[in-house]
């Protein structure tokens, strides 16, 4: 497929992406997206898509099993019984072959989250490969890559969901938070949380106040991202993840 039809099965115009800032200078870098050769087609004629009509609740019902299987888990004295207890996550009705995966991928839904080891979203909403595009770093800020990232996955690949997930005990937005000394990188890394931060709110406050401003800043530095979003093409959220119950709500 060609940067022509990848452009136009997508929905989104040259133009469009040109005033997104991937303009003359950029055009360079634009060239290979169209290289990756994994452009969605059509759902209907898309082998390799499992994309679920309404993306947010399959979301969320997958987190559902997750806890219900994780709560289990912590109840098991034994090897067996714990096994039993995960052995109701992956149990899906659209399982993809490998054969079908190396022909490409039709992820449903991006996910922002931090790179907390904690926080891995395939394990928290119980998802399979090619379900969820994800894009992790500490303190899951709304950097130049991540956004460039979710760009690609709803231009090239249609994804219609992306969503921003924190999550409780977070180290990155903790250091936000705090004034001890960090290296040039780090200080980077904090900066756009402490932009979010709200004097004298506490780390959960904090925290979901940073997933609200990262997903805002998703359409308000991408004009592909706010293109999709007018055109009821994509939808973005933002969530909270609780370690403790393996819980996601909603923000
Ligand atoms: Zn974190």
């Amino acid at each position: 497929m060609n940067r022509r039809s990848f452009l136009l099965g997508s929905g989104l115009t040259t133009a469009g992406l040109i005033s997104s800032g991937w303009g003359e200078s950029a055009k360079a870098e634009a060239a290979p997206i169209s290289d990756f050769g994994i452009s969605a087609p059509p759902d209907d004629e898309n082998p390799r898509s499992c994309r679920p009509e309404d993306p947010l609740a399959a979301l969320m019902d997958g987190n559902k099993r997750f806890v219900a299987a994780w709560r289990q888990k912590d109840k098991a004295t034994t090897m067996a019984a714990r096994a039993e207890a995960m052995a109701g996550l992956w149990q899906h009705d659209c399982f993809l072959s490998a054969d079908v995966l190396s022909t490409g991928q039709a992820p449903w839904a991006g996910i922002l989250s931090c790179a907390d080891s904690r926080v891995s979203p395939e394990w928290v909403f119980d998802a399979a490969p090619s379900d969820l595009f994800v894009v992790r770093s500490a303190g899951n800020t709304a950097f130049d890559d991540a956004i460039a990232s979710m760009e690609f996955t709803v231009s090239a690949l249609n994804t219609p969901l992306i969503m921003v997930m924190g999550h409780s005990a977070c180290g990155a937005v903790n250091a936000a938070r705090n004034d001890a000394p960090l290296t040039p990188l780090l200080e980077q890394l904090v900066t756009p949380i402490r932009s979010s931060l709200t004097p004298g709110e506490d780390l959960e406050a904090a925290v979901k106040g940073n997933a609200r401003y990262t997903a805002q800043q998703l359409s308000q530095r991408s004009t592909v991202l706010a293109e999709a979003v007018n055109k009821r093409q994509l939808k973005i959220v933002a969530s909270y993840f609780d370690i403790h119950s393996g819980t996601v709500t909603l923000l």
